[in-house]
Order: structure tokens, then sequence, then C-alpha cells
């Protein structure tokens, strides 16, 4: 998660950085004076800090060093943009600085975990804006002072991709802020002919941008292009389900970073170039991560109208009943357990229970038992949204592990406390070829010798399907909000 956040932190501070410029012609390095120079070896640092921001968010432990350095390198690209010769005035750019930070601060600071791929969403909206703006404010400008004869191909096609993948991304992140902030429908939107229709309006935004790359001068064309990238940003979400937004929110990451990278080469910007390639390369590579742990093609999550609410798979609860357990028995088994793992998943994110997780399993560890957590890919609603959970509630990197690293030892494991997760340990997944998440790597819980799951009632989690494994004859429900449960379970704990 941390990875996403910065990867959406990204095009939005580097597009207000290049917003700043007033002089976009570039210089070639004998040219360049002492105050370029530095310019220069400003926007090299920032680029070597953000690639180590960047290597260090792979692993946990080294995820709040990342984005420290990643925060950093911002830093040096902006007072490298900042002390660009071109510049005529600071009153515009301080002003933007103030409303900037006066906006971020809140943002950055209250939103809470749980919102946090929407919040996400809406930072791409403005990252992406900034490169629109600046994209069309450069043409503007190139028209004007060379004429439109005097834009190069090379600097016209980069505009061109500035703009139209900008637009699409200002309206495909605002379609996926609503969508998970709700006040958007969820479900997929969908009418007869929706693909062909997309893919012919792509086409002719392609066509368009083609055209101005040969004929810079027709700036009607200009605006068309960038009219269908609005529209083709809102038909491009509208019929991807509300629960598959992080995937498009990731691979919207990805547009915003190469349109970034664009304006970079139209405004003769190293850092943009550098720093856009980095964020496109990781939002893309990252979207396919997500939709391999869901086990949902890429083209699926774009074009299937997934996410919809499916009502039921292959199996269903039918004569069956969950056992429920109380907080005083619960705690009897797990306060004289050997090996414990705890399994969070979104309920926990929901309920804020990390805190009350960690105090347990300090509780059992005193008492001689061994705590893990395991750590499925997709648990939660963003990568990593289990690890950052837990990092805040100082539960030790070394604990955590990943499903590859922990699945093969479920069978040793005495009792499995599931925390608020449901899809990523549905052993449905493994079993029911009619299940819609048939296929997806799941935590093997159901191998462990006693399971017990807290969690609310019987709904069931994103995928909108029943599991099985809440009706095993190992498994017992501690029903109620995590939280409430796991304080529960901490002070019959301490009292035995
Ligand atoms: P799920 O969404 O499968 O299940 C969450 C469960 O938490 C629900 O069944 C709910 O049941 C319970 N719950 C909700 N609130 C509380 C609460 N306050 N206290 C206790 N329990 C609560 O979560 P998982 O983490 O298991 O799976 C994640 C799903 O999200 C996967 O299907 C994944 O594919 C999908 N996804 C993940 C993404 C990612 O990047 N991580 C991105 C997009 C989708 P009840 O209401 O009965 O309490």
């Amino acid at each position: 998660m941390s990875l996403l956040l910065f990867l959406a932190g990204l095009p939005t501070a580097a597009a207000a950085a290049y917003l700043l410029m007033s002089s976009p012609t570039g210089a070639s390095m004998d040219a360049l004076g002492g105050r370029e120079l530095m310019v220069q070896l400003t926007y090299l640092a920032s680029s070597v800090l953000f690639i180590l921001g960047l290597r260090s968010l792979t692993k946990p432990d080294q995820a709040r060093r990342g984005m420290q350095l990643a925060a950093l390198g911002m830093a040096f690209a902006i007072v490298g943009t900042l002390l660009n010769s071109g510049i005529l005035t600071y009153s515009w750019i301080i002003g933007g600085l103030i409303l900037g930070a006066v906006l971020g601060y809140p943002l950055g600071k209250f939103v809470p975990m749980t919102a946090m791929p929407q919040r996400i969403a809406f930072s791409h909206m403005f990252g992406a804006l900034a490169a629109t703006l600046v994209g069309v404010g450069e043409y503007y400008h190139s028209i004007q002072i060379e004429g439109a004869a005097g834009i190069e191909r090379f600097k016209m096609a980069a505009i061109g991709f500035e703009v139209l993948f900008g637009s699409l991304t200002v309206t495909g992140s605002f379609m996926a802020f609503g969508k998970l902030q709700e006040f958007i429908t969820g479900r997929p939107i969908t009418f007869k002919g929706q693909n062909f229709f997309n893919l012919l309006l792509f086409t002719a935004a392609i066509g368009c941008f083609v055209w101005m790359i040969f004929n810079p001068f027709d700036v009607r064309v200009f605006y068309v292009m960038l009219a269908a990238g609005f529209a083709i940003g809102v038909l491009m979400v509208l019929p991807i389900g509300g629960a598959d937004m992080p995937v498009v929110v990731s691979l919207l990451n990805s547009y915003a970073g190469l349109a970034a990278s664009a304006t970079g080469f139209a405004i003769d910007n190293n850092v943009l170039i550098i720093a856009g390639a980095l964020d496109g390369a990781s939002g893309f590579i990252l979207s396919i991560i997500m939709s391999k742990a869901m086990n949902r093609s890429f083209g699926n999550v774009l074009f299937g109208a997934f996410g919809s609410v499916v009502t039921s798979s292959g199996k269903t609860s039918e004569g069956l009943v969950a056992k429920s357990i109380s907080a005083e028995d619960a705690a009897v088994q797990l306060a004289y357990a050997g090996r414990v793992v705890f399994v969070p998943g979104y309920g926990m994110a929901v309920a804020q229970a990390q805190h009350q997780v960690r105090e347990l399993a300090e509780l059992i560890e005193k008492n001689g038992g061994e705590v893990k957590y395991a750590i499925h890919p997709v648990a939660g609603r963003m990568p990593g949204h289990m690890n950052v959970l837990l990092a805040e509630a100082n539960v030790p990197y070394d604990k955590m592990y990943d499903m590859e690293e922990i699945n093969d030892s479920f069978h040793e494991t005495d009792v499995v406390v599931v925390i608020g997760a449901n899809d990523v340990v549905n052993p449905a997944a493994k079993t029911d070829k009619s299940s819609p998440i048939y296929g997806m790597p799941i935590l093997n819980v159901s191998e462990a010798r006693n399971i017990i799951v807290l969690k609310r009632g019987m709904n069931p989690g994103f995928a909108g399907i029943e599991n099985e494994l809440f009706f095993d004859e190992k498994t017992n429900m501690l029903f109620g909000d995590a939280k409430t449960s796991l304080t529960k379970l901490v002070s019959e704990v301490k009292s035995l």
C-alpha cells in the first residue's frame, strides 16, 4: 500500500512542480550556467532518491524509509524547479504552494485507512489534471510564440499523449473516486455494444492524436481530442464494478505517470521523464499483480463488467450450522495454545482492530505461545493494506508472513484466528469450480487444528459468496465487531 500511496503522490506533486515552471525551453549542458547546472544536479539527486525510495518499498521493514526517501526526492524536485531561471515572479507559485499544503495536509492526516483507495484516486485526478493543463498550456504557448508550423512533430506527439492520457485519467479517477466513495453506484453500468463503442471512441481519439502530429495548427482537432479523452475516462470506468476499483486506480496511476513522462518530453524536464516512467511502469506492474492475486485476467477486469455482487456460487450453506463460541471459551483456547496464526482481513481494517490484535498476540506470547501473522496479497482493499495496519500497531515485521511463506505450515498450527477475513480463506477457491473465486490462491486456514473466526454476522465478503470454512467442524464463530471481540478476548486472557 505504501507503494500505491507513493505512486499516487508522485504524479500529483510532480505535475504540480511543472506547473510552477514558466520557462519550458531546455538548454544543452554546454549552455547551462551555474544555476542551470544546479537545477540539473538537483533533478538528478531527486531521480536517484525516487529510485532508492521505490526499491525500499519492496520490503515492509524498509517501507517507512522508502517513503521518506521518496518525499525527500520530491522536495529536491520542487527546489530544482523553483531554481529555474525562467521564473519571472514567485507570487503565484507561493500561492499555489500554500493552497496545495492547505488541501494536502488534511488529506494525508485525517482520511482514514479504509478510505485510502478513494483518496488515492482523488490525488490521481489532481495529478492528471495538472499534466493535462500543462499540455494545453504548452500547446497554446507554442502556437503563440513559434506558430503552429514551428511545433516539432516529436514535441506535438509528447503534448498530444500527455493531454489524451491526462484527460482520460482525470475523469477516470473521478469515476473511481465516486464509485469507491459510493456517490456513484458501485454496480457495473453496461449497455449493448459498450466495448465496441468504447473502442470506436478510443480509435477516434488516437486518430486525432496522429492527425495533430502532422497538423499541429488544427486547434479544433486538438480540443476534440481533449474532449474525447474526458469522455473515454468516464466510459472506461462505467462498466467496472466498485470492488474492482483498486485495480483501476492502480492502472490510472500508471496512465498519470505516462502523462507526466510525456510532459517531461514536451517541456524538456528530465526529472519528469524519469519519475513519470517509474510511476507508469510500477503502476502497470502493480495492476497486473493485483489482477493475478484476485485470479482475474487483466482484460477481464477492464472489459468484463466484473465486481457485480454475486449472490450465489455452486455451494450453499443449506442444512449446515455455524457454531458460535463465547469470548471466555475462545480465550481459554488461545491462552494455552502453542502455535497461533492471526489472519487479518478487510473486517480488521473496518473495525480498526489492529492494536487489540497486537495486544492479544503479546499476551499469548507471554503465556509461552508463538504467534505469527499470515498476510494474503489481496486481503483488505489495497495491496499491503494489512501490513500497513499491523505496522501502525507496532507488530514486528518479522512476524508477518506472506502467503507463500506460511501456507505450508497451517497443519502444524493449534489455533488460527481469522479477523474479519473472508474471501482470502474461502476453500471454495480450491474446491468449487463454479465459484467466482475458483483458482484464486488462498490461505490454507482449513488445515489448522482449530479455527476461530471473528466477524459480525454471516455476511459475505467482497466476492459476495458464502464461505464453507465457517461451517467446518473445526471452526468456531466469535460474532461481533472485531475490535469489541478482541478487547473482550484480551481481558479474558488476562483474567485467566
Ligand atoms: P472480505 O471482503 O472477503 O471479507 C471481509 C469480512 O469482514 C466480511 O465478510 C465482513 O463480514 C467482515 N467485517 C466487516 N466489518 C467487520 C467488523 N467491523 N468486524 C468484524 N468483521 C467485519 O475480506 P478479505 O480481506 O478476506 O478479502 C479481500 C477481498 O477484497 C478479496 O476478495 C479481494 O480479491 C478483494 N480485493 C482486494 C484488493 C486489494 O488490493 N487488497 C483490491 C480489490 C479487491 P460481516 O459483515 O459478517 O462482519
